[in-house]
């Protein structure tokens, strides 16, 4: 089995201009639900990681 990087499968960070691989599940209070990467939570609470 080989191991991709880019597997789309993978989710991927929801903030604009990131293309990191999303890490955890944050409540936005505009959004709501964002799955984002550990660099772009923005500093709102983490409900889960992914
Ligand atoms: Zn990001």
């Amino acid at each position: 089995m080989s191991a991709q990087s880019d597997d789309p499968s993978e989710p991927a960070c929801g903030a604009l201009g990131c293309h990191e691989r999303a890490d955890v599940v944050i409540r936005h209070p505009t959004y709501g639900k964002r799955t984002v990467c550990d660099n772009c939570t923005g500093g709102y609470p983490v409900i889960r990681h992914v």
